[in-house]
This record gives C-alpha cells, sequence and structure tokens, in this order.
C-alpha cells in the first residue's frame, strides 16, 4: 500500500516506524486550593522555566532551529500571555488549567489569521504542553529513544523536537498534519532529513510496521517486498555516493555551465550552502528576516543582515529579492489589512510600491551593503505582473546604483509577457512555486487541491519556455528558483527550456548536479520538448523519465535531431 504526502527533499529511507507518544491530558477544570496569587506565582515560575530551557536549547542549536526555539522562547514570556493567565487565575482555576487556556485562546486567535501564522501554532501547543509537564513533574513529551534507528510518525513535531533529532537514530519523518512551509519542513529541509509531511494516511502506521520512506515520490510505502526494500537500499547508496562526490560547478555532460545556486532566509545558512557547491545565492528571501517585525527594519538593521550575506560569497552572485510580503508571508508593517484572497492581493512589488519608502530603504541598505564588499549583487523584485511595474522597480534600483536589477516571473502574464518585460529587466528568475498556483488556480497552501501544484504541468513549463525564449532572444539570464528546480530530472527539462541558473535548498544541489551532468544540452531540449507535448503532469513526468533512461542507457547513442520549432532557440 502507499500513502501519499509533501515530501521534503529527494532523500529515501527504510525502517521501522516509531510513533510519537500521545501529548499529555488537558489539565482538569477544578477550583483551586490556593488564592489566585499563589497559583500566580507557580503559573509564572513554570512559565519562565519553560522560556530559560528553550533558550538554552536554542544557543546549543543555532542556525534556523536557534531562531524558532528562541521564538518559543519568546511566546513562553510572553507579557500578555502572563496578563491573560492573572485574569483566567481570579476566577479560581488552578495556574495547570489558566495556562493551558491562555495558550489555547492564543493558539485560535492564530489559527484564524491563516497562512504563515496558523503555521506557527503548532510551535505554541509545544510551549504549552511543556509548561504541563513542568508542573506535574513529568518529562517533556519528546522523540522516543526504541533503542534502533526507526521513521519516526507524528501529528506534527514540535520545533524544539525536531532540531534536537539525533541523525544517528532517526532515518526519515513523517507527519500526519503540517504543510511544506511549516516548521518541520523548513527544518528538515535544513537538516537534510528525509522527510513526508501532510501524510494523513499514516495515521494507519503502527509501532514496528517496516516502510520505505519515498520523499522525492511524496509516498510512503508499507509492507514492501524484499526486491523494494533493495532497491530503495540501491537508491539511498547512490544518493550517498553523490553526496561525498566533489563539488563542482554545475554543468551538462557537454560542458555547458548551468550555475547551481542557494535560496537563503539569512546568511545562517551560508557556511553549510557553500560547503555544498553553491555558486552563489539565487534567491535571497529577505522578507525571512522581518516576519516577527511590527515596525519596518531601518537601513541599518538591513544592511548588517545584506552585508552578512554578501561577505559569506566573497566574487559570487547574490540575487537578493526585494520584501515579499503578503498571503503566507504577511509583514505587519507592509500589508495587514484584511483581504478575502491575499494571494490575488496587495502583496509582493504591489505592497512595496504601496509603501514604497520601505522599497527605498531596502534598495538604499542594499547599494550601502554592495559598496562595502565584493560580491555580485543583483536585486529583483517579487511577484511582478506588468512591464510598467517591470520599469518602475528597474528604475529605481538604477537610481540607488544597483547596477543588475531583475524580476521574478511568478505571475502567467509576466511569463506571457517575457519579450516585453525582458527589454527592461536585466535578468528574470521564475519562481515556480507561485506560478505553479496562479496557473492552476491552486493555493500553494492548501492540502485539498495539492495534487494540482505540480511544476511538471505542460502549462507551467510552457510558460517556463516563453521566459527562456525571451532571455535567449535578448540574451538575458533566466534563473529558476523555485522548488522545481530541487527536483533533478526537472532540472534537466528546466534547462532544455531555457533556463540558464538554477536555485534550490542546498540539501538538493548534489542530486541536481549529478543529474545534469548525466545529460548534453541536445538531450535536455529534447525532454524538454517530451515534457511539453504530454497532456498533464503526470505523464509529461512518465515521458521524461522514460527517455531519460534510454539516453543513459545508451550513452554511445548520438543524440536525437531536436525539430526547432517547438523548442525556444537558446543557441
Ligand atoms: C516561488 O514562488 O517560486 C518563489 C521562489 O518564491 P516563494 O516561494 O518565496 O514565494
Ligand atoms: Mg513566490
Amino acid at each position: 500500500m502507499e500513502l501519499q504526502g509533501i515530501g521534503i527533499g529527494r532523500g529515501i529511507a527504510v525502517g521501522r516506524i516509531v510513533r510519537m507518544p500521545d501529548p499529555l491530558p488537558e489539565p482538569a477544570v477544578s477550583p483551586s486550593s490556593l488564592t489566585p496569587a499563589q497559583e500566580g506565582a507557580r503559573a509564572t515560575g513554570a512559565l519562565s522555566a519553560v522560556a530559560a530551557d528553550l533558550l538554552v536549547r536554542a544557543e546549543q542549536a543555532g542556525g534556523v532551529a536557534g531562531e524558532v526555539l528562541e521564538a518559543q522562547s519568546m511566546m513562553a514570556a510572553d507579557p500578555s500571555l502572563v496578563d491573560d493567565v492573572t485574569v483566567r487565575l481570579a476566577t479560581g482555576v488552578t495556574a495547570e488549567r489558566a495556562v493551558f487556556e491562555a495558550f489555547a485562546a492564543f493558539r485560535d486567535m492564530l489559527t484564524q489569521l491563516g497562512g504563515y501564522m496558523a503555521e506557527r501554532a503548532g510551535d505554541l501547543d509545544d510551549v504549552s504542553q511543556r509548561v504541563v509537564a513542568r508542573f506535574s513533574g513529568v518529562a517533556a513529551p519528546g522523540v522516543p529513544d526504541p533503542g534502533y534507528p526507526f521513521i519516526l510518525v507524528a501529528r506534527d513535531l514540535a520545533p524544539a523536537d525536531t532540531a534536537s533529532l539525533n541523525l544517528g537514530q532517526v532515518l526519515g519523518l513523517i507527519t500526519i498534519d503540517g504543510g511544506p512551509t511549516s516548521h518541520t519542513a523548513i527544518l528538515a529541509r535544513e537538516k537534510s532529513l528525509v522527510a513526508l509531511v501532510g501524510a494523513a494516511g499514516a495515521q494507519s502506521l503502527a509501532d514496528g510496521d517496516e516502510v520505505i520512506l519515498d520523499a522525492a515520490n511524496n509516498l510512503v510505502m508499507t509492507s514492501p517486498s524484499a526486491k523494494q526494500v533493495a532497491e530503495a537500499h540501491a537508491r539511498e547508496a547512490a544518493r550517498a555516493a553523490r553526496a561525498l562526490a566533489p563539488v563542482s560547478p554545475g554543468a551538462l555532460a557537454d560542458g555547458t555551465p548551468i550555475p547551481l545556486l542557494a535560496n537563503l532566509g539569512s546568511a545562517d545558512g551560508s557556511a553549510a550552502a557553500a560547503a555544498l557547491g553553491a555558486e552563489g545565492v539565487g534567491l535571497f528571501r529577505t522578507e525571512f528576516l522581518f516576519l516577527d517585525s511590527v515596525t519596518a527594519p531601518t537601513v541599518a538593521k538591513q544592511r548588517v543582515e545584506y552585508e552578512r550575506m554578501l561577505r559569506a560569497f566573497p566574487g559570487k552572485k547574490v540575487v537578493v529579492r526585494a520584501l515579499d510580503a503578503g498571503a503566507d508571508k504577511p509583514l505587519a508593517f507592509l500589508n495587514d489589512a484584511h483581504e478575502e484572497n491575499p494571494a490575488l492581493g496587495l502583496r509582493g512589488l504591489r505592497a512595496l510600491r504601496a509603501s514604497e519608502q520601505i522599497l527605498r530603504d531596502q534598495l538604499d541598505a542594499l547599494a550601502q551593503a554592495d559598496a562595502a564588499t565584493d560580491a555580485e549583487l543583483w536585486v529583483m523584485a517579487p511577484m511582478v505582473a506588468t512591464v510598467e511595474e517591470t520599469r518602475y522597480f528597474v528604475a529605481l534600483a538604477h537610481e540607488f546604483g544597483l547596477k543588475t536589477a531583475g524580476v521574478m516571473v511568478e505571475i502567467p502574464s509576466a511569463a506571457l509577457l517575457a519579450d516585453r518585460i525582458l527589454r527592461h529587466a536585466d535578468f528574470a528568475s521564475i519562481g515556480t512555486n507561485d506560478l505553479t498556483q496562479y496557473t492552476l488556480a491552486a493555493d500553494r497552501m492548501l492540502g485539498s487541491v495539492a495534487a494540482f501544484q505540480n511544476p511538471w504541468s505542460p502549462a507551467v513549463l510552457r510558460l517556463v519556455a516563453e521566459v527562456g525564449a525571451a532571455g535567449a532572444a535578448l540574451g538575458k539570464p533566466v534563473g529558476v528558483c523555485g522548488e522545481a528546480a530541487a527536483d533533478p530530472l526537472l532540472a534537466v527539462v528546466l534547462v532544455g527550456l531555457g533556463a540558464t541558473s538554477l536555485s534550490m535548498s542546498a540539501s538538493a544541489l548534489a542530486d541536481v548536479r549529478a543529474t545534469l551532468g548525466d545529460f548534453t544540452m541536445q538531450q535536455a531540449l529534447h525532454l524538454a520538448e517530451l515534457a511539453l507535448a504530454a497532456d498533464d503532469a503526470a505523464s509529461a513526468r512518465e515521458l521524461v523519465t522514460a527517455q531519460a533512461t534510454e539516453f543513459l542507457d545508451s550513452p554511445s547513442e548520438p543524440a536525437r535531431v531536436v525539430p526547432s520549432n517547438t523548442h525556444p532557440e537558446r543557441y
């Protein structure tokens, strides 16, 4: 039997299931024998002990995990939460009950906000459980240790648990809830942990079940045959060997260079990305730095962050995206108005134009950081829909002395007008996550339409081809920085469609580098043509996989001649 979910990374793991233990029971609603002041002292004692514990873990973890734990520590120490607890204690309940209820109310508020905020609700539950455990004097619920390597199944994993997973024991992770942008997914990516999130069917898995967790194919295979297990081990070994291979610049088998870059949300991941062979940064998501800010960051504060990133890649290209606020990534200081359809609302460049000083400050900070460092800084605007927006952004960036200014192609209108847009922009970078969402009209955060969120869709690929053709005709670079670039075979197709560089989570670089090296440009063009001609995403992938296998099986066979009317003319 196969269970579906959303794979994080490209790995595969074979092992026995261990389920996360059930959460602690809800504290009883019984009157307290102590005074509200005495209960208040118990509550503040437990909250501050948990806050301090999380802070120590944050310091030990460092990186993105450290930031998540620090944010959790702040949740436990939040003065408005303490106020809420005090109000509840005045009704005569116990500290356990008051704390539990206050966290639950906080959680409901975040859930109603939706998007990124709703995904933080799980973090609050974890803090609440830690405080309740402290009252009862029991250990906080955590990852079990059965004494052998295992695949962990959890409803969702708390950031504190994900951050401290023992990678020698945990072969993989399956969560029943959670989406691709949940903290579990973010941290699993950072740790290169094989993971599948949003796998509702994993409810049925029991302790001891043997499974194959295949993140690349978005599934868990239960009761696998000996042959399937052997194949999975072979794939795992091949992947491990590739990861150990010396890193070299991205290139096709015929030597055509395809620079491989990293997607980063802060300079913290830069050393790891460079070690994995990132040839620079293809997407610096600057909004990730300021998700918790209620006021716009100052030029000085931004400059420090940008300089850190630029210094990490001396002499290399670093593509910085202007703040991309909206929908799943709200920034309180840019767009806090309620919108019925935020994905179609005042987001990306639209929100920046509505608060132009914020955009000007960001470009100012970038120009200052650029002058103080020697990386090759490129800047780009998110969510550009029109030629007019392109001209606006590029002119403004040039006004600040930023030499290379481009646009992200994430909206179908920008792809369809790429020949005109690229006359004004210095480069284009295709964001396949949003481009797929808008082309298929399928909210990228919504599990019920996840099947439409497939960048193998020939409609999406046709739009990519438009941009590739425009870039080739005008001699402008066309990068791809959406998750599609991290799928090794799709990466080859994207190159065949005209992508001149690819940017992805650093953990995907080794697989993509190895696969690009297996095919020539002529083969990539042929695979792109097959994908474009397919009826749907599944058959595009199937046809390309079959042809790619044939190419690999007969490497000496001369590459086929590709009809030139169906693929972008690159050379
Ligand atoms: C994209 O949309 O593909 C993209 C890279 O941007 P983000 O995922 O940050 O929206
Ligand atoms: Mg996007």
